[in-house]
């Protein structure tokens, strides 16, 4: 498989590829939908891509936030299709990072209810704030679409390079 800096330079490629597509074939493109897409894109290229599931780089750019991605690193096996799958992949660590920060919302929450002696349903308002932003994406599909598309695409994109690193060298 390609190292982290080959995985780099391909996510940095195909963001400016994907702007090209987009202002060439869309319509009417909206540069704030390519800055949202580009940001996820390459955040998620960096940072949160198929490899979180061993000591890499991504794992390594977290810094001390790292320890976020241990349960996913530890149990999660290398290059299965919980990381590497083409959709699938991207979308595990989305739901992974979702429950992740529920958890320190509502670990957050109870320990600010805690410190200053306020009753504080914690899940309830862990849970009515997860309706609100399913709401707020519902409402904005265009830049829902955008921040999820970059998440997953730059996982897919992941996944190939990985897939056809292994496949020519297998060949040649
Ligand atoms: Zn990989």
């Amino acid at each position: 498989m390609p190292n982290a800096q080959t995985h780099d330079i391909i996510t940095l490629v195909t963001a400016a590829g994907a702007n090209l597509v987009y202002f060439k074939l869309s319509p009417d493109p909206k540069p704030s939908m390519a800055v949202l897409f580009t940001a996820t894109y390459l955040f998620a290229g960096y940072a949160c891509a198929g490899d979180l599931d061993l000591n890499s780089k991504e794992y390594q750019r977290w810094g001390p936030l790292r320890i976020l991605w241990w349960p996913y690193k530890t149990f999660i096996p290398h290059r299965s299709w919980m990381s590497h799958g083409l959709i699938l992949g991207g979308l595990v660590r989305l739901c992974y990072l979702a429950v992740i920060c529920a958890l320190i919302f509502v670990g957050g929450l109870s320990c600010y209810a805690w410190l200053t002696h306020h009753s504080v349903d914690s899940l309830a308002v862990t849970k009515d704030r997860w309706f609100s932003l399913v709401g707020l994406m519902k409402a904005r599909p265009y830049e829902t679409t955008a921040l999820l598309g970059g998440f997953i695409l730059a996982g897919t994109t992941h996944s190939l390079a990985d897939i056809i690193s292994t496949w020519y060298k297998r060949r040649f």
